[in-house]
């Protein structure tokens, strides 16, 4: 008819389609995670914006609603949630918004099917989640009708998920979204509720929103829905607390560090927060902040609640408390002191989670090669909690083998030595090649070797440990001719002051100063930043930024 419009998908639609109906087949069930989660976070976001508008309130009896159809072979999942509007249809449904879903599909265009790697894609989906197209693994039509909650328009959105879709008005009682899955040929396991029942417990039990399956018009209750974060801990199971882990994380691993506290007192809240065994990409490269989801009463709140700084962006779980009210707005959010409080009690026990771990080292490498990169973002973000974070740092060195510590490194520091030296490059050959080092390892002078890109940042802002200044070994000004070595710390030979001040004279447009120097051994010339500017390394990083 004449008001059917038809849209292509955004480039990146169609090849991420084309991606999950060829190369996800094994893993297809988790479509049913998908779009139950999705239902389940449109219900919060309702009931969170039902508390400044009247329009969108939550109905009492509000559930995800999954009812399949033997008859017309189609899964439909129904939800009275926030809904969306023709416009969010189309920018939700037809481009890829997240960066994570674009990041996965770049991963997995990469990825070469024939490598014997198929078994790690489980682990890439959980990951990254590919979100409402996983739809398209067991359908080849679906349909969404959405009406979003304070208005009174429906629309009805529909593909057979390749390379257009269409968008017409419809009609729906009631706000919130109702998914009609036409399934494939092959995929009538689907259409039994046990099989739905059962999928529903592995992936969802811990949703909060109530689920249920629909069959011959009667509802049966699918999840518990428990609060496992309220229970005691001699009451969970270790394979509860993984399960409780991989839902609300949407992970495969298993946990690294699993904290589970209750704070009684002055400030009354439930813990129960996970550091992940593997390194997700969201939590690196993607989301720059916390995660951790609040609750109050047991009641999911937000997860934009930053409940931990974002140098702890890595942990995952959930805060819940009794001291905020059930309708706690969002700017209430900002400046409540009591959410202050929970902020400051849950970082301090994570950190301190963090320092006694620290002390296994081998226990301690795995997160370390995980996540160090972003705890060292804290020295830089965290002015008050810097003195604790230096002691977590771990770095390569030139006189080691392995990861060690600033503690260590002073320990190991040679009569005389005054500073903690390292040297800041972009990977770990250009530090292993790097002439900078010539002088300092015939001297005996051990020095770190920093790699991640956050290293041109923070040495400068935490500037000493124990009472030792951090010094770049590419700053000008050191004189190492205190520590003798292998190299002869002797006159310099005859000549060299001629020699220094023609390469001056040649050069002088470019560089500030030619001096002769006992910081080599092999190499004829080394470039050194001056006394007192920024090392090396940031030089280049400005440059870089045009700066
Ligand atoms: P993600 O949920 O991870 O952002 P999806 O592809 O699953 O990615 O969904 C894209 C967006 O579409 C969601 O962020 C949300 O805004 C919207 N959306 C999906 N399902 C629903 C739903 N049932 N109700 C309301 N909005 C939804």
């Amino acid at each position: 008819s004449e008001t059917v419009e038809r849209h292509e998908f955004g480039a990146e639609v169609g090849r991420l389609l084309d991606l999950v109906v060829h190369a996800l087949y094994s893993d297809r069930e988790i479509f049913l995670r998908e779009l139950v989660a999705n239902a389940a976070d449109a219900m919060d976001r309702r009931r969170f914006e039902a508390l400044t508008s009247a329009a969108s309130a939550l109905p009492a009896d509000a559930k995800v609603r999954i009812t399949p159809d033997k008859a017309a072979r189609t899964l439909t999942v129904s939800d009275a949630g926030i809904g969306m509007s023709k416009d969010d249809l189309a920018s939700n449904l037809g481009t890829i918004a997240r960066s994570g879903t674009r990041a996965f599909s770049q991963t997995l265009a990469d990825a070469k099917p024939q490598d014997g790697k198929e078994d790690e894609k489980p682990s890439l989906i959980g990951q990254f989640g590919v979100g409402f197209y996983s739809a398209f693994m067991v359908a080849d039509r679906v349909t969404v009708t959405s009406r979003r909650a304070g208005t009174d328009e429906a629309w009805t959105w529909a593909s057979e998920g390749q390379g257009s879709y269409t968008l017409e008005p419809a009609t729906r009682e009631e706000p919130g979204t109702t998914i009609v899955m036409h399934l494939k040929e092959d995929a009538d396991e689907y259409l039994e509720s046990y099989r739905l029942d059962h999928l529903v417990r592995k992936w969802a039990d811990f949703i909060t929103v109530p689920i249920a399956i629909v069959e011959d018009g009667k509802e049966e209750s699918a999840n518990q829905g428990t609060a496992l974060w309220r229970k005691a801990k001699s009451e969970i199971t270790p394979e509860q607390y993984e399960e409780f882990y991989r839902s609300v994380g949407m992970n495969f691993d298993k946990p690294w560090a699993t904290l589970h506290w209750r704070a009684e007192g002055a400030l009354e809240f439930s813990a129960l927060l996970f550091v992940p065994g593997m390194k997700p990409f969201q939590a690196v490269e993607g989301e720059r902040e916390s995660k951790v989801r609040l609750h109050v009463r047991r009641m999911f709140i937000t997860d934009d609640a930053k409940l931990l700084p974002s140098w702890l962006r890595f942990v995952q779980g959930v805060v819940d408390t009794e001291d905020l009210p059930l309708n706690v707005s969002r700017e209430m959010l900002q400046t409540t002191p009591a959410l202050a409080k929970i902020r400051r009690a849950v970082t301090g026990r994570v950190l301190s989670e963090l320092t006694s771990r620290a002390k296994d080292a081998e226990g301690y490498q795995a997160f370390w090669e995980n996540f160090g990169p972003v705890v060292k973002e804290g020295i830089y973000e965290d002015h008050e909690r810097r003195a604790e974070i230096a002691p977590l740092l771990r770095f390569k060195s030139s006189a080691v083998e392995g990861w060690t510590g600033l503690a260590d490194y002073v320990s190991r520091m040679k009569d005389g030595q005054e500073a903690i030296y390292y040297l800041v490059a972009d990977d770990a050959d250009a530090l292993a090649r790097s002439p900078q080092l010539e002088g300092f390892r015939a001297r005996g002078l051990e020095v770190l070797l920093l790699s991640d890109h956050v290293d041109a940042f923070w040495p400068e802002q935490l500037a000493r440990f124990e009472e030792k200044p951090l010094r770049s070994v590419t700053q000008g000004a050191l004189d190492l001719s205190k520590f003798s070595g292998d190299a002869e710390a002797g006159e310099a030979p005859a000549g060299v002051d001629d020699l220094v001040a023609k390469i001056k004279a040649a050069l002088s447009d470019d560089v500030s100063d030619v001096r002769a120097t006992d910081r080599l051994v092999d190499s004829a010339v080394v470039l050194a930043a001056g006394g007192n500017g920024p090392d090396l390394q940031m030089q280049r990083l400005l440059r870089r930024a045009g700066r």
